[in-house]
């Protein structure tokens, strides 16, 4: 093993993203988004151009089971939704995170027992014969 203390900030990076992924809550890919609708009845105001339509409805993109689907989500579940949504990408967000400083640490421990010498790294390189 290298010396520890030539990664402590790295390892100290990880530990913190380690402990965020811990308290990750419920999750969905999405995205959201926001639809408008005319519903056609000619006297109705959303039958004028500058009128956005009904709205706004809320549609989930899902994927169940591989196949994409979509959700309507009820106006009193789209925070929750919306939240659900942004924590997925914070997961993504702290998994590429983790995985980038778990890298860096590989190959800082990889280039420490590359260039380190002296007494220290033979002793450790000295393998232990048991009697068998
Ligand atoms: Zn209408």
């Amino acid at each position: 093993m290298p010396d520890p203390h030539h990664t402590p900030a790295l390892e100290q990076q990880r530990d913190r993203i380690r402990s965020q992924l811990a308290s990750i809550g419920d999750l969905r890919p999405g995205p959201l988004r926001e639809k408008f609708m005319r519903c056609g009845k000619p006297t109705c105001r959303c039958q004028h151009e500058q009128d956005p339509g009904h709205g706004p409805y809320f549609v989930l993109d899902c994927q169940t089971g591989g196949r994409k689907t979509t959700r309507s989500i009820p106006a009193d579940r789209v925070a929750e939704t919306r939240a659900q949504v942004e924590e997925c990408q914070r997961l993504r967000r702290l998994t590429s995170e983790l995985i980038e400083v778990s890298e860096q640490l590989c190959d800082t421990r990889l280039a420490e027992d590359k260039t380190a010498t002296g007494k220290k790294n033979s002793r450790q390189r000295v393998r232990r014969r048991h009697p068998s």
